[in-house]
């Protein structure tokens, strides 16, 4: 990693190469970013990316690319990487919102949402990352059998991602209200930095595997 004699997170950021700056350049060309064609999978709002980091090194053959709106927090991953960098694996500092104009139809195989944020209040409903418009955003840009992998300890939230899924044209493939007590679900489950936090406090985690 080339860095500048700079302190603050967006001018680190700015001269990391696991930083993909211009990704709109990218839509439709990832394949080439990456030089292959294996599939792409996306984690959206990956915090320190601690989750992605581990799937990136444990599934060479699969690209991965972590989203992150906040470049505090996504220079914690940036800090990980710098001592074991990953060839299939990059990073963007961006705002969810805009996925369709970062990726091309059908150009993602799956996407991960881990511990997304509550958006407790009604009005704020659209910016929950499971909502049904980031449902239809999603749909946008996976493969026709793309699937989506959600894990939260946030009851409410889990509920009202359940409620999303009819209206949005989705169905569910695996589900369960406490992951870390069903053998099949947990198989291959690599833990958040967040749901290491919840489960040692005892918190059952909820997740849905879905599918259109
Ligand atoms: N996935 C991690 C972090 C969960 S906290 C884990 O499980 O440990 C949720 C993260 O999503 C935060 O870092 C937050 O900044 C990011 N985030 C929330 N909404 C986002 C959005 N709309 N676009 C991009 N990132 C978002």
């Amino acid at each position: 990693m080339r860095l500048r004699n700079v302190t603050g997170s967006r001018e680190v950021i700015a001269a990391c190469d696991y930083v993909i700056h211009e990704p709109r350049d990218c839509k439709g060309k990832w394949h080439e970013v990456f030089g292959n064609d294996s599939p792409i999978r996306i984690e959206i709002g990956m915090g320190k990316g601690h989750f992605i980091i581990e799937l990136a090194k444990q599934n060479p053959d699969i690209n991965y690319i972590g989203i992150e709106k906040y470049s505090s927090v996504l220079i914690r991953g940036i800090q990980k990487l710098e001592t074991e960098p990953l060839p299939n694996l990059y990073f963007i500092r961006m705002e969810a919102e805009e996925i369709t104009s970062v990726f091309a139809k059908g150009e993602v195989e799956r996407i991960y949402l881990n511990f997304s944020d509550p958006w407790p209040k009604d009005r704020h409903a659209k910016r929950r990352l499971p909502s049904r418009e980031f449902l239809h955003r999603y749909d946008e840009i996976l493969i026709p059998d793309g699937v989506i992998e959600f894990k939260t300890d946030n009851h409410d939230l889990f509920q009202f991602a359940l409620e999303e899924l009819e209206p949005a044209g989705w169905e569910i493939v695996q589900m369960t209200e406490d992951l870390h007590h069903n053998a099949q679900m947990m198989k291959g489950n690599v833990m958040t930095e967040y749901e290491e936090r919840f489960s040692s406090k005892g918190n059952p985690i909820y997740k849905y595997v879905i599918v259109r």
